[in-house]
């Protein structure tokens, strides 16, 4: 592949205006997936290195080899979760899955992974073989193969025992454009189930929950799911996994790349009751929390039926529920109706609340 035969991609419209904050220093939450990320990648990554290709802001690039029919899907992740194992899970199981999932998220078929691995003098190696059959199960379980990979090892104390880096490649069907560009007024928002399972499972494994849960992590491939869904509905707008920054983070970025309005009612958003007590008794909101095996699907309204039943016949998507709609007023806006009548205003994750969640 050269550069020369990608097609190039129209500019898309405009997205929110991202205030430059300046800190002298890298600050823990400019890994938040929320404001402080999108100001830093805005204002350091894309105003230098930025190009058509990456304004178009969704979860990988679509990219278009000319001659060819179907496009392709790229996308890398950084995984640097602490600790390294948790219920539900462990680093392994996320480096495959949040990258398949962010693949899968433009309608594409994951096919290839590559790995690069950051590893610290001393980390034993009994859990370095745990994290590697991890990640041999969840491509198996997703159907990729992992073609490519980096090993790198620095000194004791210049790392937290392994990073891992994956990237992953998928094919896009003929004609298939899903964005969070195209979701349009009158299309009813659904999320696939749960929220906050993950970053209450990992809070747990950090030993900060204060009580017993059965709380796992959500991690899970979603790619098989998302096919189901789009063979039978293929009028499908919008995909995307609330991971950092939760569903209020991702239904902003949404709101802005599409210039609409997203109101939510709020009783219609499923959370399990230990999830909703842990939020409580620390002080979180679960609309911020990350989820890695949830996603949130946009379509037109008179499919949403039909599309809520695909997805529950997954056992990813036993709790999929409709949570809200799209509308042209107020664009870039996402409005919480809360069952007492008011509305609140919900605006992306601003600061950090749980570093190295993934
Ligand atoms: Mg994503």
């Amino acid at each position: 592949m050269t550069r020369e035969n990608i097609e190039p991609i129209q500019m898309q419209g405009p997205v929110c205006p991202i205030p430059h904050r300046h800190t002298d220093t890298i600050v823990i939450g400019h890994g938040s997936g929320g404001q402080m990320t999108h100001d830093l990648v805005q204002n350091i990554f894309k105003s230098r290195i930025g190009n058509a290709v990456l304004a178009e802001g969704n979860d990988a690039a679509r990219l278009t080899l000319k001659g060819q029919t179907e496009q392709i899907a790229v996308s890398t992740d950084s995984h640097v979760v602490s600790p390294l194992f948790f219920p539900g899970g462990d680093i392994g199981r996320l480096a495959v899955c949040g990258t398949v999932n962010d693949v899968a998220m433009l309608g594409a078929t994951p096919v290839f992974l590559t790995a690069g691995f950051i590893l610290e003098e001393g980390f034993p190696m009994d859990s370095l073989i745990m994290i590697i059959d991890s990640m041999a199960e969840a491509c198996q379980e997703a159907n990729v193969q992992i073609v490519a990979g980096d090993t790198k090892v620095v000194e004791k104390g210049k790392a937290d025992g392994v990073f891992i880096n994956t990237a992953g490649f998928g094919l896009i069907p003929q004609g298939r454009t899903i964005g969070g560009q195209f979701a349009q007024p009158g299309d009813a928002v659904l999320i696939s189930g749960s929220l906050g399972d993950h970053g209450i499972a990992v809070l747990q494994a950090r030993g900060d929950l204060g009580f017993e849960s059965d709380i796992q992590s959500d991690i899970t491939p979603l790619n098989h799911m998302i096919g189901e869904l789009l063979e039978k509905i293929p009028e499908v707008h919008v995909l995307r996994d609330p991971t950092r920054g939760g569903l209020a983070t991702t239904l902003k970025e949404i709101a802005c790349q599409s210039q609409v309005s997203i109101r939510l009612q709020e009783e219609s958003i499923p959370i399990k009751p230990d999830v909703r007590i842990a939020c409580e008794m620390l002080g979180f909101d679960p609309l911020y929390l990350a989820n890695e095996g949830k996603v949130i699907v946009i379509l037109p309204a008179e499919k949403a039926e039909a599309a809520l039943e695909t997805l529950r016949t997954s056992p990813y998507g036993t709790m999929a529920t409709r949570i809200g709609a799209v509308f042209s007023e107020d664009p870039e806006q996402v409005l919480l109706q809360t069952p007492f009548g008011t509305t609140r205003i919900l605006d992306m994750l601003s600061g950090e609340i749980l570093p190295r969640i993934c």
